[in-house]
């Protein structure tokens, strides 16, 4: 007997590195009109490193000291940002001190007690008022992001001690896979992100993205999902499950990144990218419009 279409249509995604959960997902991709992207991790390799460590003047920290504190409260988050703090610590041969009362607040940040000090690091847009209003917090983050860069905020019991300056790359096949999805699947695409603007809108110009969306916090990113589907259009949404499941959750469709992607969202996605290669997305979608067009 002939293999019917659909099924065939998930054996051949399946040998080219596109895990598809199931005959109705495969059969849904072809109406994909929107392909949303996550940042981090996604349309980035997901490798950020500390590119820069800004001091806060009179603030009494040394270097190695900020990167022990942040360390020490990043260890227990599994957000990318916490591992670049990790690797800068381990570069400078620095211990990870032990942290107790461990808080993770997705879209923001951590905090935690270490060396009997309470360290958070985190995005400086949701910072309290008392680095909001801090004249060289704000300089040290406007450099850091016009210069393209993810800025996050190092505060030691209340007061801002340092501002890390990250950066990641793009991945290598991120420009030509928006490239054809444009031409041949026809789909419009858009960056989610709760980075900043500046981060944001230099990695959507180097992969390609004119909607760009950024700053947004988790339920802004669903917001942004309900938005793009206004006037019945599907939405696509590709992403690694961290610190954006629910917005997986509110898309048509959702793929997940199958090597940076959360244990979670590898098993609720409705499609993997199993060896994180995005250039088979389009591949897909169109394998799907064959398919699709066999079975009717
Ligand atoms: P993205 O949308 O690019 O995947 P996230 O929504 O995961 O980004 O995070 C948004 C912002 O929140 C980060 O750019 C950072 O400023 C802050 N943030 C989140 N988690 C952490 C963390 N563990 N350490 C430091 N900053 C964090
Ligand atoms: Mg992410």
């Amino acid at each position: 007997a002939t293999m019917p279409p659909l099924l065939s249509a998930i054996a051949l995604a399946g040998r080219h590195g596109v895990l598809v959960k199931s005959a109705v997902v495969m059969e849904q991709l072809a109406d994909t009109d929107v392909v949303a992207f996550d940042k981090t991790g996604t349309l980035t390799e997901g490798t950020p490193r500390i590119a820069e460590i800004h001091l806060i003047a009179d603030s009494g920290h040394a270097e190695d000291t900020l990167l022990r504190l942040a360390a020490g409260a990043e260890h227990l988050s599994e957000h990318p940002l916490a591992a670049a703090v990790l690797a800068a610590a381990r570069d400078r041969g620095l211990a990870v001190p032990a942290a107790h009362d461990f808080a993770s607040t997705p879209g923001r940040g951590v905090a935690a007690t270490v060396d009997g000090r309470r360290a958070r690091v985190g995005s400086p847009t949701l910072l309290d008022d008392v680095a909001r209003v801090d004249p060289q917090v704000h300089a040290l983050v406007d450099t850091s992001q016009a210069a393209g860069r993810t800025a996050v905020v190092v505060i030691v019991d209340d007061a801002p001690a340092g501002v890390l300056a990250l950066a990641d790359r793009v991945r290598p096949h991120a420009a030509a896979t928006v490239t054809a999805l444009t031409t041949l699947t026809g789909t419009t695409l858009a960056l989610l992100t709760g980075d900043n603007p500046g981060a944001a809108g230099r990695l959507a110009a180097e992969a390609g993205i004119a909607d760009v969306h950024a700053a947004l916090l988790l339920a802004d990113k669903v917001d942004r999902v309900r938005a793009l589907q206004r006037d019945g259009r599907r939405v696509l949404l590709v992403g690694d499950g961290v610190n954006d499941a629910p917005a997986l959750a509110a898309a048509d469709t959702d793929v997940a990144m199958g090597r940076h992607g959360s244990d979670l969202a590898l098993q609720t996605a409705d499609a993997v990218l199993v060896r994180d290669d995005l250039t088979t997305l389009p591949a897909v979608i169109a394998l799907s419009r064959r398919a699709r067009r066999l079975v009717t």
